[in-house]
Formats: C-alpha cells, sequence, structure tokens
C-alpha cells in the first residue's frame, strides 16, 4: 500500500504558464520499527525482572509510538511488569508532554515532499532549523522550462486579484525567458562574466542571474524531514492562527498526514476551524 498523499492540480494561463492553488504534501518516509531483536538485551538482566516479557506485550501500537515508547521507557529501564503498557500508550505519552520530556520524540522521523507552495511560505519553514532536514529545487540549477507559480488564497476568491496574477506571472516569466536568452546569448559571444568550463556552470551562471525577476510566488518544491518533537514545534508555530494562510494549510495538510499515522503523539491538538474555512491547530501541552 502507497504511503498517503494529498495532490494538487495544475493550472495553466491562456499562454501556457502553469500555476498551482494549493499546497500538496507527499510522505515519502515514515518509521518501520521492529524491538524483537532488543530480546537478548533484556533477558540479559535475568529472569526475576522480566524483561524480556516486554516484547509480548499484546497491544499494538504504530511503529512511531513503539519506537518513542521503548526509548523512553529504556531511560528507567521499565520494561518489567510494572512499567506502562502498551494499551495505555495515550497516558505514557500525555505524561511525556506535560513534563517536556520531548526528546525521546525526536527518534521518530517522517519525510515530506511538498509542492503547490511558494518561496515565500518555504523561506519561512526553512527558518525552522532543529530536528529538520530540507533538500530544495534550485533555482540556479532548475531548466527554466520548469518554473511554475503559485496563487494566494485570496487572489483566488477576488477576480480583480486573480486577473492581476495572471498577468504578473504571464510577465514575469516571460521577462525571465527574456533574461535568460539574452544571457545565453552573450555567454556564446564569450562574455567573461557568464563563461564556464562545465555545462552545468554554463546554466547555473545564466539562471542565477535570470531567477532575481521572479517573484515570491514562485513555487518551490521541498522534500524536508522531520523528527516528531520539530514537527509538533513546526505544527504550533505555523499551524496556528496567527501564522500566514499558504504555511498554515501546508502545516494543517501535514498535521492530517502524521495524525493518520501516529495518532498518539499528536492526539492533544484541537483543530478548530477559522472563518476563512482553514483550520488552525491548538493543544495545551506546547514545546513538549
Ligand atoms: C507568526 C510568525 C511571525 C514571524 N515573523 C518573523 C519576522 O518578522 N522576522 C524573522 O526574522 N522571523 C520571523 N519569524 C520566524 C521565527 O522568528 C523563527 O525563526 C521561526 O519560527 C523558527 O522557529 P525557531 O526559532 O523556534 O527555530 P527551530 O529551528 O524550529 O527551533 C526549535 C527550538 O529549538 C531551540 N533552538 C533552535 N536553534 C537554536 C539556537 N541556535 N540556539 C538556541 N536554541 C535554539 C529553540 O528553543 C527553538 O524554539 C516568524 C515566525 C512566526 C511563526
Amino acid at each position: 500500500m502507497s504511503f498517503p498523499s494529498a495532490h494538487a492540480k495544475v493550472y495553466s494561463t491562456p499562454n501556457g504558464v502553469l500555476y498551482l492553488r494549493e499546497p500538496a504534501c507527499c510522505l515519502l518516509m515514515r518509521p518501520e520499527v521492529d524491538i524483537s531483536g532488543t530480546r537478548e538485551f533484556l533477558e540479559g538482566y535475568g529472569d526475576s525482572f522480566e524483561f524480556a516479557k516486554y516484547l509480548d506485550d499484546p497491544t499494538t501500537i504504530p511503529p512511531a509510538e513503539l519506537l518513542c515508547k521503548f526509548a523512553g521507557q529504556l531511560c528507567y529501564l521499565s520494561f518489567g511488569p510494572k512499567r506502562t503498557w502498551h494499551h495505555k500508550a495515550n497516558e505514557y505519552f500525555a505524561n511525556i508532554r506535560s513534563s517536556g520530556h520531548g526528546s525521546v520524540l525526536e527518534h521518530a522521523c517522517f519525510t515530506f515532499l511538498f509542492y503547490g507552495v511558494s518561496r515565500s511560505v518555504t523561506h519561512e519553514l526553512v527558518r525552522h532549523r532543529a530536528g529538520a532536514g530540507y533538500s530544495q529545487v534550485s533555482q540556479r540549477y532548475q531548466d527554466i522550462r520548469t518554473v511554475r507559480f503559485v496563487e494566494r488564497p485570496e487572489y483566488q476568491v477576488i477576480p480583480e486579484l486573480h486577473e492581476m496574477f495572471i498577468s504578473r506571472i504571464e510577465s514575469s516569466y516571460n521577462e525571465y525567458i527574456r533574461v535568460a536568452d539574452i544571457l545565453m546569448t552573450k555567454q556564446a559571444e564569450g562574455l567573461k562574466e557568464l563563461t564556464a568550463d562545465k555545462l552545468t556552470d554554463l546554466r547555473k551562471k545564466v539562471n542565477q542571474c535570470a531567477r532575481s525577476v521572479l517573484p515570491n510566488e514562485v513555487e518551490a518544491p521541498i522534500v524536508a524531514t522531520f523528527n516528531v518533537r520539530a514537527l509538533r514545534h513546526i505544527l504550533e508555530m505555523r499551524a496556528a492562527e496567527p501564522a500566514d494562510i499558504e504555511i498554515r494549510k501546508m502545516a494543517y495538510m501535514m498535521y492530517c498526514l502524521v495524525n493518520h499515522l501516529a495518532p498518539i503523539l499528536f492526539e492533544d491538538y484541537k483543530p478548530t476551524q477559522l472563518p476563512d474555512g482553514t483550520y488552525c491547530l491548538k493543544t495545551d501541552t506546547s514545546k513538549v
């Protein structure tokens, strides 16, 4: 079965410039966990502790929860019969959250591909450094014909602004292509600022200059990996009501995916619908 994803339709202006109207998110990686290999370690403490029976817990919990719970219970060697059993995993993680022991949540990671997101959104996203990894389309290397744009939600409901958006992305795309054409001509003529030995460097010298005319609403696909502690912080900052609607939509979409896969780790979040129809998240246990 494939991983969950939420895709976005690609639109075209009358003159063929491509744009999207929604953030899209594909889950690329989630935890896969097998703790059965710990049997010898658990048995090594002797039969009297009954630690190995931890592996026979009759309740199944999702992999991310299992990983973080095992890691957390290692801290106190809480593997014996008096431990918190898996059927009380909700209580276990409520305690982790309320006591601020969020470091155990750093073991579980998720990787996403986001597209249909603008450069302004991803600029906000990449400010989150702790527990995060990013790989983003390079405007210096991408083929200039692959540039697409993202229409803000407000423009989609105000016809005058929608028309301005269409006209603006057509003109900025055309200017971008025109600048690149002029640069390539000058490059072929040997202008020293544009020369390079390798083919990729030649393209880079053109693209890095031409991209200066692209607006914030250019699309900026990005692959992002977050551990659950970092992810929770990002959700609290970016799915909050004061966040920009574009990143709030993206963050809420990410929440829906991970809440589906690791419901106990995100069960404290309360989604609330805002007057504009989008959702924000609230929790009583922030920044664990
Ligand atoms: C509504 C909103 C408005 C904003 N407006 C602006 C703005 O006007 N201008 C602007 O520049 N930015 C702005 N930001 C970005 C904000 O300042 C942060 O840079 C961004 O949210 C990343 O969060 P973070 O600092 O918690 O970093 P993360 O990387 O997400 O770090 C998570 C946590 O780890 C700890 N941490 C991370 N790095 C360090 C470190 N180097 N030293 C010590 N502790 C660390 C901190 O406790 C931090 O909260 C805004 C953010 C929001 C949500």
